[in-house]
This record gives C-alpha cells, sequence and structure tokens, in this order.
C-alpha cells in the first residue's frame, strides 16, 4: 500500500522511546481526576487558577449557548462578530494596559496568523531556541529569514540584529514571556533595549505568564515592569484562564492592521460563544477573587522547595512549571509510569517537544492543589526517582 511507509515510522518511534498515545481523562481539569477506572492527583494540567471547573465560569458558557448558540458560524469579518466578542477585546486589553486586542481561535492561530503578517521575506526575526512550536511555525509560514538565538542569550540577539538589521526591511524578536517547558522566564527589559537600539519589533508569546504572573495576573511583562516596552503581547485563553482561544493586544492601529491582514483572523470562524463567554467570566473571577493567583505561587513555591529538599535536579523559578531533570526518553517514560501506579500523573516531556537527552517530568501545580496534594506528589516522586548510575545498590549494613 502507498501508506506502508507509516508503520516503518511508527516502528521507529517505539523502538527511540517517542511513540506517544492518547490518555482518556473524565472530568473537568481539576487536581483529582479519573483516568481509565481509578481516580489519580492531575500534576501536569495548565489549568493554573481551576477556573475551567469555576461555578460562574460554567454559567456563564450556559448562559451564552443559550442566548448566543454554540457557534459563530462566518468569520469575525462577514456575520460572526458579536458585543461578546467586542467585549472579552477590550477587557484583554485593559488587562495587559494597551489600546486594543484582537482575538484568535486558538492560541496557536494567534501566532501563526500575526507572525506572517508582520515579516517576510527580506524582513529578520530573532527567535529564542527553546521558543514555543506555533512561534516557529509562524515564521516558516511567513517565509522570513529566522536567526534563532541560544536561550535567552541577550547578548546573542544584539549581535546578531547588528549584524544583519540594516539590510532587512523590518525585523521582530520572538520570545515566550514564561518558557512553556522550562518554566523560567525571558529577560524583556534587555531584549526591550535591543529591539529599540535597532528598530525591531518585539513579541512577547505569555501563554503561561497571562493570569499567573505580576499584579492581577497581567503577565510576564508587567512582572517584570516592562509592559509598555512591548509591541505585541500574545496569549492564551485556554491555560490560567479556563477556555479556549488566543489573542495579541497592542496599539489601535497594531490590531486594526491585523483584523485586516491576519489569514487566521480572516479565513477562520470566530470562536464560539460559550467560550467567549467563559474566558470573559474568568476574567472577572481572576479580580474578584486574587486569593486563586496567591494560593497557585504558594503551592508552586512548596512544590519547587520540597523536590529541590529531596535532592532532585529541579532549577529555582517563579512560575508554577517545574521541570524534573530525568535524561533520555525511556527513563523519562519509566518515571512517569512509576509514579502513575503510585496514583500521581505527570507528563514526561520527550524530543522534540525538548532537546534529544533532556527528557523531563513536568510538573505543574494549580491554586486548587491543597497543600496536601503537593505533599502527596513531592513524596511519590521522590519515592519512585531513578537512582543516578554511580550510587550503589542499598547499603548493607
Ligand atoms: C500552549 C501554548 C501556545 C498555544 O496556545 P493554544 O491556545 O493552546 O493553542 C502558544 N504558545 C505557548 C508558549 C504555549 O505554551
Amino acid at each position: 500500500m502507498a501508506t506502508d511507509w507509516v508503520n516503518r515510522e511508527l516502528a521507529g518511534l517505539h523502538e527511540t522511546g517517542l511513540h506517544r498515545r492518547l490518555r482518556t481523562f473524565q472530568g473537568p481539569p481539576a487536581p483529582r481526576i479519573q483516568l481509565d477506572d481509578r481516580e489519580v492527583l492531575l500534576m501536569c494540567s495548565n489549568g493554573y487558577l481551576g477556573l475551567a471547573a469555576h461555578p460562574r465560569v460554567i454559567q456563564a458558557a450556559q448562559q451564552a449557548a443559550a442566548d448566543w448558540g454554540t457557534s459563530s458560524a462566518a468569520s469575525r469579518l462577514i456575520s460572526g462578530n458579536t458585543p461578546l466578542h467586542r467585549n472579552l477585546e477590550k477587557e484583554l486589553a485593559r488587562l495587559k494596559g494597551t489600546e486594543d486586542a484582537v482575538l484568535f481561535a486558538t492560541g496557536y492561530q494567534a501566532n501563526l496568523g500575526t507572525i506572517p503578517a508582520l515579516v517576510g521575506p527580506g524582513d529578520i526575526v530573532l527567535s529564542d531556541q527553546l521558543n514555543h512550536a506555533s512561534l516557529i511555525d509562524g515564521c516558516r509560514l511567513a517565509r522570513t529569514r529566522t536567526h534563532p538565538y541560544p536561550h535567552n542569550d541577550t547578548t546573542t540577539a544584539a549581535a546578531l540584529l547588528a549584524e544583519h538589521r540594516t539590510r532587512a526591511r523590518r525585523a521582530l524578536i520572538l520570545t515566550d514571556g514564561v518558557f512553556s517547558m522550562d518554566g523560567d522566564q525571558a529577560p524583556l527589559a534587555t531584549l526591550a533595549d535591543h529591539a529599540q537600539n535597532h528598530d525591531t519589533m518585539l513579541m512577547v508569546d505569555d501563554a503561561h505568564g497571562t493570569g499567573v504572573l505580576g499584579p492581577g495576573g497581567a503577565g510576564t511583562a508587567t512582572h517584570q515592569g516592562v509592559a509598555d516596552r512591548i509591541d505585541l503581547h500574545m496569549g492564551t485563553l485556554s491555560k490560567a484562564l479556563g477556555a479556549e482561544g488566543g489573542f495579541i493586544a497592542g496599539s489601535t492601529p497594531l490590531c486594526d492592521y491585523l483584523r485586516n491582514r491576519s489569514r487566521a483572523f480572516v479565513y477562520s470562524t470566530a470562536p464560539a460563544p460559550p467560550t467567549v463567554a467563559a474566558a470573559h467570566a474568568a476574567l472577572q473571577v481572576l479580580q474578584s477573587e486574587p486569593h486563586r493567583i496567591h494560593d497557585l505561587h504558594d503551592r508552586a513555591n512548596q512544590m519547587r522547595r520540597g523536590l529541590q529538599d529531596a535532592g532532585l535536579a529541579v532549577p529555582d523559578g517563579e512560575t508554577p512549571i517545574i521541570p524534573i531533570h530525568a535524561g533520555k526518553a525511556h527513563d523519562a517514560m519509566a518515571w512517569m509510569q512509576a509514579l502513575e501506579k503510585r496514583g500521581v500523573f505527570v507528563a514526561a516531556i520527550r524530543p522534540p517537544t525538548v532537546p534529544p537527552d533532556t527528557s523531563r517530568l513536568r510538573v505543574t501545580v494549580m491554586a486548587t492543589h491543597t497543600r496536601a496534594d503537593i505533599e502527596e506528589a513531592i513524596t511519590a516522586i521522590q519515592d519512585t526517582a531513578p537512582r543516578p548510575p554511580n550510587t550503589p545498590p542499598e547499603a548493607t549494613p
């Protein structure tokens, strides 16, 4: 058959420990969730604030389905635009402190739709090597010259700008605000300096900072005090905000331009009313229940410190994303499976999501985890940790 090669590709994935299969969960993303026929402690959801299971958010989605239907049934520019969409954009602009914001169906689409509208052949992009796949794909789609720079290496980024900027029409620096698999942050002030010195745009993907960092969950740039120096604030509604959809926040002309020139905006159906209403309600809960962000950071600190005290290879950080180094893909998978047997579910992250030999357990905590949940997870992770290769078996008396 013409598709026989697929079986050979799959065999290769199995041999290298890189095959992925879908697991099926029952119920909303909450600290305790049903996996197959048992309950597990969920330690790898991006629903950091527990808002996808919040009664007010659920109620808003239900009401919007009743009032506006379950689909927008057209692009925003045809007949899919409603006051719900416009009000959410205004609220997102308020959160980010910008003049306006543009809504997309997903965060992935926001990046894919925005980068090719900003740059093309004859332009340059500087892109952190650990940037999210959707930023990388956006660059590919733009058919622009992309210069990757080593992770958070602003010196190399500046040198690349000095070398290539003058011959390019436009230039763009792309970075995650919070890096999705490492949980660390970009040095935005320094990147903003370089951008300013070289007449270059700066776009920050804050999928994991929005609703998490800074006063009121405004994001990484606000947390670092440089929000007004970012040209494009990208965010997603699908993580801390408990809904679905992506957005770009920026100036009025920039947003007007994207509504005209971003193909992912023009040629895709407007986000469905229930999800738009859910995101709006989530933003209101963010304001009315500020303890959620506080709880999130309390649990993240407890987890990070507990794992470090247990002697595990865990970097310092300020976010709820806590990577635990495992090395080879097979080792990360074995650790994950041992944890699952203990009733704790943590995803092993393997190439190509992370570079070779940097497979890891990516632990994420939620505001709705109890301190006892975190304690239980730490103990299980410690008990199942693979022994370093040189450690002797059990000490014999
Ligand atoms: C999840 C993620 C996206 C994509 O957002 P979706 O709304 O899930 O499509 C983009 N960038 C980063 C850094 C992410 O982690």
